[in-house]
């Protein structure tokens, strides 16, 4: 069976979904769709039915080095095309994938499962990168500085690395790539896709995008794969860097391999995301918030809020409102209108996310609404899992510990802010964190001392624009740079410092004193 009428990439439809048959998700290496030789496969699920609905290869070192190569081919010519021509390039692309974004969140849910206005939203964010991106000739300005010595000069530049790769996560398929490939791409730098395994489609789609807009073959690779494919670019010596998303054991591993092989690493974890709910804060609005940042995207988010901190009296009006709310939610088929909550990704997820709240009922915490067990009709098979709410949960349970990575908010209980921001500082991740209130100064001791990379004041997701940049801290981070925006574009580029001065400024005679400033 050939992949190229079948597969949903080509017209943005996904009816073809149901085909006994499937379709296939191969690699795409010098602009070209490549199939694995070694044959391997693992099947692409759609969530909602439950059922295996393609087929994507994986690579093994065959394929991995050959996108390796492809890229390492294209970067002499790449890197030395002007950044205006390379940010073209981008601007191509940006009205390209604007043309085609309904067709891309499509893919997402068909794949991932999300509901199509949240996968519209992914795209969204996506697409703000792409648009930095385009500014890369002004980012990429160095510094002059007249006259550093006498008849000499000095300027610094950044240049691009040679071959990136990056390595991401199910839970955005088009965002999180989106988030390194148009940054290391406009910078100069070749870049190798391996995707996650669970929704493939959307990488395929960017790459064809990008030849479309007039990347130049091999530029962008994308390797579909699993642990194989990741431990291959891992050590390989033509890879210069390497930005991960994921887990944190895995975004532990990638940094410390990547760079014990003299890589450039910058891997982003796990979370456990809390919001402080101060008793002076509105509580429609914190309800409100908590409903969008714990269920939105059945909590398969790196920024979800999983833990509510109520501080003072303020937590039995907070989860009598929040039971009423949870129960109602409306799950059911990401394209279903007005669908809020779609299914989780596969059922090993709604599995483990169904044994941690049987956890946390043994380790007695109060299951205030219980969404296990939960059926759609006449998608009786999918991953669905309904909202789950958890209150008086301590510091000590596992629910609290791990990351569920599904519709549960745990509520904590506090009696001051202090205690509160114990919670915060103690626990192992620090990606996103918010709090409630309407005190300015409360909020600003807060902000100024909380241990975490992300803060959100009354912003329940503080998701940084694409002209910032994005990242956690402790155990959400593993290397220095943050992705996309200003960091993002030092994380792709090394600098270069230059001194100059012409021959008739030059003293005659040898200097063998260190040099200094005359
Ligand atoms: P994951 O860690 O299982 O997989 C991420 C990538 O690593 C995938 O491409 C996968 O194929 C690969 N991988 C998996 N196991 C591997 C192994 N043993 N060796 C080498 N590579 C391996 O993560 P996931 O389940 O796809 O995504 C969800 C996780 O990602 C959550 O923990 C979430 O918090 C995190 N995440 C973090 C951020 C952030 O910005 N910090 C953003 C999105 C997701």
């Amino acid at each position: 069976m050939t992949d190229l009428e079948q597969s949903p990439t080509q017209n943005g439809e996904t009816d073809d979904r149901r085909d006994d048959r499937g379709y296939e998700v191969q690699h795409y290496i010098s602009g070209k769709r490549v199939a694995s030789r070694s044959g391997r496969t693992t099947a692409i699920f759609n969530p909602a039915i439950g059922a295996p609905a393609g087929r994507v290869h994986l690579a093994s070192d065959d394929e991995v080095n050959a996108a390796v190569a492809a890229a390492k081919a294209a970067f002499p010519a790449w890197s030395a095309q002007p950044p205006l021509s390379r940010a073209r390039v981008m601007f191509r692309f940006l009205e390209l994938i604007q043309a085609r974004r309904n067709d891309l969140a499509k893919l997402i849910v068909a794949e991932h499962g999300k509901v199509f206005s949240d996968a519209q939203g992914e795209v969204a964010r996506a697409i703000d990168v792409i648009e930095f991106a385009t500014g890369i000739p002004q980012l990429l300005k160095g510094e002059y500085t007249e006259q550093i010595s006498r008849g000499m000069d000095a300027y610094s530049i950044r240049q691009p690395l040679g071959v990136c790769a990056g390595i991401t996560p199910f839970n955005f398929p088009a965002m999180v790539p989106m988030w390194m490939a148009p940054i290391a791409i406009a910078t100069g730098n070749t870049f190798v896709l391996k995707p996650s395994e669970r929704d493939p489609s959307p990488s395929l789609m960017i790459a064809e995008l990008l030849k479309e807009a007039g990347l130049p073959d091999g530029v962008f690779n994308v390797v579909q794969g699993d642990k194989t494919a990741v431990d291959a670019l891992l050590v390989h010596p033509d890879v210069e860097a390497i930005s991960f998303v994921g887990s944190t054991p895995i975004a532990e591993y990638i940094y410390r391999t990547g760079t014990a092989h003299g890589k450039r690493v910058q891997a982003l974890g796990g979370a456990k995301n809390h919001m402080v709910i101060m008793p002076d804060a509105d509580i429609e609005q914190c309800c409100d918030a908590l409903m969008g940042a714990a269920y939105g995207s059945a909590g398969e988010r790196c920024m979800a809020i999983s833990v509510a901190v109520a501080v003072g009296d303020i937590g039995d009006e907070l989860v009598a409102k929040l039971k009423d709310r949870v129960k109602t939610i409306k799950v059911a088929e990401g394209n279903t209108p007005d669908a809020e909550m779609g299914p989780v990704v596969t059922a090993a997820a709604k599995q483990r996310i169904e044994s941690l709240i049987a956890t946390g009922v043994t380790e007695k915490a109060t299951l205030v609404v219980d969404g296990r067990n939960l059926k759609v009709k006449d998608y009786e098979n999918g991953f669905f899992c309904g909202g789950s709410l958890f209150d008086n949960v301590t510091p000590e349970m596992t629910i609290y510990k791990e990351e569920i990575f599904g519709p549960v908010l745990c509520v904590v209980r506090a009696p001051d802010l202090k205690t509160a921001v114990e919670i915060i500082e103690n626990n192992e991740y620090g990606n996103g964190v918010a709090i409630y209130t309407r005190d300015g100064g409360v909020a600003r001791e807060f902000t100024r001392n909380i241990n975490v990379g992300m803060v959100g004041v009354n912003v329940p997701l503080p998701v940084p624009m694409a002209f910032n940049s994005f990242g956690g801290w402790k155990k959400s981070l593993f290397g220095d740079q943050h992705v996309y925006g200003p960091e993002g574009v030092r994380f792709y580029t090394r600098h270069k410092a230059v001194m100059t001065r012409w021959p008739d400024s030059i003293a005659k005679g040898a200097e063998f004193a260190f040099p200094q400033m005359k």
